[in-house]
């Protein structure tokens, strides 16, 4: 079968990656000049499959007000005459009950383990290089009561497969030296050893290098933005695209935060909106002391990992900002959040920023399988963890299109297949 994959973000390129493993023929299309040159550029670069909590859970419910109105919270929220982001915000609500959000937690576990296998096997078939590295995540609290919250959790992870230490203040230090700048704020830390990091653009661009060397035949047409998915009754026939008609027998969308324009085209509305958010890369020289680990700073929702001699650092979450511009302002907090967290970084320079839309849905569950139409199908909507859930997600999607039995659950993530 011919493919088009649209998009050459982390999720469409590994869903390239899986279809072709399938014996497909792919034709992946992308709006920009190479693959990996949106959200999937600079993100935090965690891969922490045990960390897949949704954003909607009951606890954020007391903190919406702070959200509302102070806008150098790491969370904020702005306001638009936007009725998507209206519904949106209403389905978010309706996510967090507590019910709601210990299932996704679980879905995403699931999701998040299958991810990890897949994608330690994919580094090993292909010997990819992207400063992937085993280092670990470690969690650490300044709130003695956080702290105690999160050994519950550890302990509920734990029913659910993950296995993960609790470390007192000496603990933590031991574990990560570069913590000792703010050794007198820590309560103390929670450590999972199973986590990776490294450098999603890097992967995205390894996949593409694979994919054009490999017997399967993969092609890339990039500087192409498709415009609109042309459709007669239940089929695909096209994709409209400045350069002429795209035709396949059957098409993915995995566009990130373009999904949502393409998908409502043919009357399925996925539900993604985006959530901005920064990074810095900094860096490092001999002198620098930057954390080996991954490194979550809950009390700022920052989290730091080492790619190499570089330290990446993301955080924020800002709803209501649609587009990736770089605010000043808030790459000056977050610059301040470094300082007071690794006052012993020394890095080479000025760090290079960045901002992102993370494609998010209310219930940060992505979408992965067919679409009302007959040859349409969909991985989008990863939100925060689209790295971390891609090889997963996409050998999923593979799996579901070629009429192969899947290895999770049948119905796991699947659309709804109805327009609505
Ligand atoms: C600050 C920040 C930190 C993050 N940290 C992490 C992390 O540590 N771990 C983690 O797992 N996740 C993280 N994420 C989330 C992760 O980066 C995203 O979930 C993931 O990159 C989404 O991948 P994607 O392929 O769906 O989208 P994208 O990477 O945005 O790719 C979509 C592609 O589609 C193309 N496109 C869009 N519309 C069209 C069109 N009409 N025609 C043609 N092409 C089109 C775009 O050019 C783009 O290349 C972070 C995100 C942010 C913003």
């Amino acid at each position: 079968m011919h493919i088009i994959v649209i998009g050459a973000g982390i999720i469409g390129m590994t869903s390239a990656y899986y279809l072709a493993k399938k014996g497909h023929r792919v034709t992946v299309v992308d709006a920009n000049a190479g693959p990996g040159l949106a959200t999937s550029n600079a993100n935090g670069a965690q891969l922490s499959y045990s960390f897949v909590a949704p954003l909607a859970e009951p606890a954020v419910l007391p903190k919406l007000p702070v959200w509302l109105f102070d806008a150098e919270s790491p969370l904020s929220f702005r306001l638009r005459a936007d009725p998507q982001q209206w519904s949106w915000a209403m389905a978010f609500l309706a996510a967090c009950r507590r019910k709601t959000s210990q299932k996704t937690t679980e879905e995403l576990l699931a999701l998040g383990l299958y991810s990890k296998q897949m994608v330690h096997q994919l580094i090993a078939d292909e010997m990819l290089q992207f400063n992937f590295s085993n280092c670990g995540k470690l969690l650490v609290y300044q709130d003695p009561g956080s702290y105690e919250s999160a050994r519950k959790q550890m302990d509920y992870q734990a029913s659910l497969g993950s296995v993960q230490v609790a470390l007192d203040r000496n603990g933590c230090l031991e574990l990560e030296p570069a913590l000792r700048g703010i050794q007198d704020r820590i309560a103390g830390g929670i450590f999972t050893r199973s986590e990776d990091a490294g450098d999603c653009q890097a992967l995205c661009l390894e996949l593409e290098r694979t994919l054009r060397g490999g017997a399967a035949k993969v092609d890339f047409v990039y500087d192409t933005q498709v415009l609109r998915v042309q459709h007669k009754g239940a089929r695909v026939v096209g994709l409209e695209t400045p350069a002429g008609d795209m035709t396949a027998d059957a098409y993915v969308i995995a566009n990130g935060i373009g999904a949502q324009t393409l998908a409502r085209q043919v009357g399925f509305n996925p539900h993604i909106y985006p959530l901005k958010g920064y990074s810095l890369t900094y860096q490092l020289t001999e002198k620098s002391e930057a954390p080996l680990v991954s490194v979550s700073d809950v009390h700022n929702k920052v989290v730091y990992a080492r790619l190499g001699n570089h330290l990446r650092v993301a955080g924020m979450v800002d709803i209501g900002e649609n587009s990736s511009q770089i605010s000043p302002r808030r790459i000056a907090s977050l610059k301040l959040a470094v300082g007071h967290y690794l006052p012993a970084l020394r890095p080479a320079g000025e760090p290079q920023a960045w901002a992102g839309l993370r494609p998010a849905r209310p219930d940060s569950k992505p979408l992965i399988g067919q679409t009302a139409l007959q040859n349409l199908w969909i991985n989008a909507g990863h939100g925060a963890l689209g790295f971390t859930l891609a090889a997963g997600s996409a050998a999923l999607l593979a799996d579901r299109l070629s009429g192969d039995p899947p290895k999770l659950s049948n119905t796991l993530f699947e659309p709804l297949r109805r327009t609505q």
